[in-house]
């Protein structure tokens, strides 16, 4: 749920008849009561009405998402649960006690580790509805256009990938604190890390298929990947689990340099065509300990990595895309020979879906049928 539908359904707290209607939708779901929650009274019995104990989970869990709370353990029982009207005052009660779950004041770090074990909707991990999505599909098809003079073909990647594969990109060692592991069962017996890992960014999948024969030539791939971070905090926008699309290109030092200026100013046209306000920054990636920090003021101070940031939420301001130039680091771990036998450049432009959803909401409403014409247009809404 987007941070705007949560204060909508947060504001319905003081009205409680309002708080009662909104639980009454919830009821309304086909899988649960359908069109029969319309005319169910304020106290009626819902398990009378045929409200399973499955349905009744289902109801804790979306009155969870919904009003971006967490029902204490004390008041996870069947007397909670019991009618439409206990049901709304229980959520005021917990609405007006808690802050929004997965929006610790000021980015705090996020304590997983006491609420593990009673945490129904993990931080950092969204859905995003049918009209959500189709905003994300309107972006893709944006930049699928706006790059097609260079890109020769798209790809959509796993979340998954191999660990050798992440491991040449210098992944768990620059960011072991981001990095997801996948386990699972071995070959022989038990079970332990697998030979997969979760995706970190996009473009890693590409290294491998640049390095092969056929793409030795100067070349531009696209390809979007649900990725994964471990990320300490969780203030909107600062997902563990979003969809990041890239454009890469690769090819001789100078092409690769004058590319990403080049790969920058599209990109910041283009968000500003879409009505946000982008501002440049010089930035560097969050690489871990104390050797990482000079790894980080290195890359600030040959500014090879510039961000795009825009509003996500009342005060919060986060990178919305970003060029990366990588030199030689994915030419020299993956091999990318040049026809003369040199290594390849690389740099990548990569565009975070989910913030980019978020900066429209926050730029234009979370209604989205009502947003100005021109942009819907743009995104063929
Ligand atoms: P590299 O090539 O150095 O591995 P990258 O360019 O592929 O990095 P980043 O620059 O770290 O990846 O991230 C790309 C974009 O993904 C960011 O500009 C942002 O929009 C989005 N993004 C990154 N982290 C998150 C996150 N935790 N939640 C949501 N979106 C994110
Ligand atoms: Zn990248």
């Amino acid at each position: 749920m987007n941070v705007f539908a949560v204060m909508d359904a947060r504001s319905n707290v003081n009205g409680g008849k309002l708080m009662e209607e909104s639980i009454r939708s919830i009821l309304a779901d086909p899988g649960i009561l359908g069109d029969a929650a319309a005319s169910l009274a304020r106290d009626a019995d819902i398990r009378l009405a045929g409200v399973s104990s499955m349905q009744i989970v289902q109801i804790l869990m979306e009155v969870e998402s919904r009003f971006e709370i967490e029902i204490p353990e004390d008041m996870i029982r069947p007397e909670t649960f019991r009618s439409i009207g206990v049901i709304a005052e229980a959520v005021e009660v917990v609405v007006k006690q808690q802050s929004p779950v997965g929006k610790p004041p000021n980015g705090e770090p996020m304590d997983r580790a006491s609420t593990a074990g009673t945490r129904l909707r993990a931080p950092g991990v969204e859905m995003t509805s049918r009209a959500d999505e189709s905003v994300l599909d309107g972006l893709r098809a944006s930049l699928a256009r706006l790059f097609a003079h260079e890109v020769d073909d798209h790809y959509t990647a796993p979340p998954v990938i191999a660990r050798s594969v992440s491991e040449r990109a210098g992944y768990p060692s620059s960011f072991p604190h981001l990095l997801g592991e996948v386990h699972g069962a071995l070959p022989g017996s038990g079970t332990g890390p697998s030979d997969l890992v979760l995706t970190s960014a996009a473009c890693h999948h590409l290294y491998p298929l640049i390095s092969e024969e056929w793409r030795k030539e100067l070349g531009c791939l696209s390809v979007e990947a649900a990725c994964y971070r471990g990320e300490a905090t969780a203030e909107t926008g600062r997902l563990r689990s979003f969809r990041m699309y890239e454009i890469v290109r690769w090819g001789a030092p100078d092409d690769i340099a004058m590319w990403r200026h080049r790969a920058l100013s599209i990109a910041e046209s283009w968000l500003r065509d879409l009505g946000l306000s982008i501002e440049r920054a010089a930035a560097n990636d969050p690489f871990f300990g104390s050797a990482g920090r000079y790894l980080a003021s290195a890359q600030q101070s040959e500014q090879l990595k510039w961000e795009m940031l825009a509003d996500v939420d009342d005060g919060v301001n986060q990178a919305v895309a970003s060029v990366n130039y990588h030199k030689d680091h994915f030419g020299e771990a993956f091999g990318l020979a040049r026809p003369d036998g040199s290594v390849g450049h690389s740099a990548c432009l990569a565009f975070g879906l989910d913030r980019l959803l978020l900066a429209l909401k926050q730029r234009y409403g979370s209604q989205i049928p009502a947003w100005p014409e021109t942009i819907r247009a743009r995104l063929e809404l």
